[in-house]
């Protein structure tokens, strides 16, 4: 595919694919890849390090440094230069990462790096508000969703691939109550833009997605030719 560098928008519920799909279309493009939900996770992993209580949070985020690397075409993501990658995905994290995403100072420190990625587009960003709040201007939104239990069964593959211990029971808890949360809190819900198309993987496979999210990509860089050679 002839690209242009335009910004991909993957807003949807918690373990419905997004980052596979984020990851997929990053490589097939060639774009910058970033996993909003990581930086959330990193936040919440160093409040629990740090023993620091939710409330206290905001006034330790000038403490915060987080960076991605690629290492092996695998992401890492690094806490004040620590890699992390494994860490955030664990029971602890799970527990807290909505909570401290409902803190609306974390949401601006990370917004606002979360920016500054798309600066030069040619970006693929996944999360809850990326397409409302992050990449408002953003070429291609899509929304991502698929049924509860297959969610519940594809978290507890990647938690097993990873070696993490987990119950599913308190997976799929965990994934609802996370749903709720981030649908309900005041600062940046996660919503369905108006302007975003509805991706339902449930029946998909990873290369069906991949393929169809591809064309909806085509579409967009076509359009947007045609609106520059006018
Ligand atoms: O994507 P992931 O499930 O790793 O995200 C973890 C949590 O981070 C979400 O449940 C949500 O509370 C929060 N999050 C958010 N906004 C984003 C990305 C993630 O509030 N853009």
């Amino acid at each position: 595919m002839n690209v242009i560098p335009i910004i991909i928008a993957i807003d949807g519920y918690s373990a419905c694919g997004k980052s596979t799909l984020a990851k997929d279309l990053s490589r097939e493009l060639a774009y910058t890849y970033v996993d909003s939900g990581a930086m959330y996770r990193a936040v919440s992993y160093y409040s629990i390090e740090n023993n620091i209580p939710l409330e206290n949070l905001k006034h330790h985020l000038e403490h915060i440094k987080i960076d991605f690397l690629i290492q092996s075409e695998k992401q890492h993501i690094l806490l004040n230069g620590k890699d992390i990658t494994t860490e955030i995905r664990s029971a602890e994290v799970n527990a807290i990462v909505s909570p401290v995403a409902t803190i609306s100072e974390v949401r601006a420190f990370l917004v606002e790096q979360q920016k500054f990625y798309g600066i030069e587009r040619g970006i693929v960003m996944d999360g809850r508000d990326i397409g409302s709040v992050v990449f408002p201007d953003a070429e291609l939104k899509l929304f991502i969703t698929a049924d509860i239990d297959i969610r519940t069964r594809r978290r507890c593959e990647e938690l097993g691939a990873l070696g993490i211990e987990y119950r599913i029971d308190e997976v799929k808890a965990n994934l609802l109550s996370r749903d709720h949360i981030d649908s309900t809190r005041t600062d940046s819900p996660l919503t369905i833009c108006s302007d975003a198309i509805i991706v339902d993987n449930s029946d998909l496979s990873k290369e069906e997605q991949l393929n169809l999210c591809l064309k909806y990509v085509q579409q967009v860089i076509h359009k947007k030719r045609e609106t520059k050679s006018n």
